[in-house]
């Protein structure tokens, strides 16, 4: 295949790795190569590194801090990373600033970054991995809040234009865990995030034990206290994957007819749903998951947490086909018991 003589260069703004190793590059831990590996740190090399003719002939993947993708096997073409980072504030509005950040910067850094200088909102989102560039990919979300309810503008670089565009908020068709940018995969390469950042604001501490969890800290609510809350509840329920790999929730909650979601819970009364709007409800995935007997379930290195019947694990070894093998199997185990089709959450590559 080879484009480049060498295995590693080095050009300006961007660095090019033959025949690269991802293995560390995900936190589900799993091996995997690209074909071609390329950091871009200066997003004005974009042009030129989407131009290579290896680049343009040859399948692309964005990879941010590969927290959200399972890798089934070798990426046949070219892995592109912005590494770009730094957060800055581009002007006050009122009570609130524009800040624009960088692509590559680490998400729960930014989070802290805006809660030092006193900013209201991302506390809810604390200790979520990976970088700023992915965050509208899939409008994080956690303990009642979205990214979307924060962001202002996406800059990228359109593949299909050819030109460096900036999306605003309501053309980015966010939605529960999606956006534009999931179903065009790879039109879009992220290069900065604009946030409209209050600082002043409402606290959401009625989500799954916030309250709870700041009663038992002893202090009264700011967004330093909910953000702490997050992370003590989030440290404690959720498996490290600097321990051991994994990806987060593996399957996004359900989304069925609130008739149908009610069928159900007068069978399994005990059932999490939430109303979701437009006739639709929430299930928890993790319940399905767990009440089907999948909690702790193992089949060699690929298991499901003991911790949190949601999370898929790398005990060690496991490729990611014998994880995405195993996601199907509880896939199939909650359909044929509960007749729900859960999806799955990261990229599946
Ligand atoms: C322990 C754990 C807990 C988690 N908890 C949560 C949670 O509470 N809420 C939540 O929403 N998610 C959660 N996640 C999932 C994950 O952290 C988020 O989806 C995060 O935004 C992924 O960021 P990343 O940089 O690692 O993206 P990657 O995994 O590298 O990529 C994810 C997707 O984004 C695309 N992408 C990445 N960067 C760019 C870019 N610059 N331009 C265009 N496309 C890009 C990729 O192509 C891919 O489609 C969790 C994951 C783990 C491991």
């Amino acid at each position: 295949m080879s484009a480049f003589s060498t295995g590693t260069m080095r050009e300006s703004g961007f660095t090019v790795v033959e025949n690269a190793s991802l293995d560390g590059r995900n936190t589900f831990r799993v091996r995997a190569r690209a074909e071609l590996l390329i950091d871009v740190r200066r997003p004005e090399a974009l042009e030129q590194v989407l131009d290579l003719p290896y680049v343009k002939s040859n399948p692309l993947l964005v990879l941010g801090g590969g927290s959200n993708v399972l890798f089934t096997r070798d990426f046949p073409g070219t892995v592109l990373s912005v590494t770009a980072h730094g957060a800055t504030i581009v002007e006050e509005r009122g009570g609130s600033a524009l800040v624009r950040v960088g692509a590559g910067e680490n998400w729960n850094d930014f989070v802290h970054w805006s809660l030092s200088r006193g900013f209201f909102g991302l506390e809810n989102l604390v200790l979520i991995p990976g970088s700023v560039g992915a965050a509208p990919i899939q409008n994080i979300g956690a303990y009642g809040r979205e990214v979307r309810e924060f962001i202002a503008t996406v800059e990228a670089w359109d593949r299909t234009s050819g030109k460096l565009v900036r999306i605003e908020n309501d053309a980015c068709g966010f939605g529960y865990r999606d956006s534009l940018f999931k179903h065009e995969p790879g039109r879009h390469v992220i290069t900065a995030v604009e946030f409209l950042m209050p600082r002043s604001g409402t606290l959401v501490t009625n989500y799954a034990g916030v309250a709870e969890e700041l009663t038992a800290i002893g202090a009264g609510e700011t967004p330093a206290t909910v953000a702490e809350a997050v992370a003590r509840l989030r440290t404690r329920k959720l498996p490290n994957p600097a321990i051991i790999g994994n990806a987060g929730s593996f399957f996004k909650n359900p989304l069925i007819q609130d008739k149908a979601a009610e069928a159900l819970r007068v069978a399994h009364p005990e059932l999490p749903a939430w109303p979701a709007g437009d006739g639709m409800a929430k299930l928890s995935a993790a319940w399905l998951v767990e009440a089907s007997g999948f909690k702790g379930f193992r089949e060699g290195d690929a298991g499901v947490s003991e911790q949190h019947a949601l999370v898929l694990v790398n005990h060690g070894r496991a490729t990611g086909a014998q994880l995405w093998a195993l996601a199907q199997r509880v896939r199939d185990g909650v359909a044929g018991r509960f007749g729900v089709l859960l999806e799955p959450e990261p990229i599946i590559v």
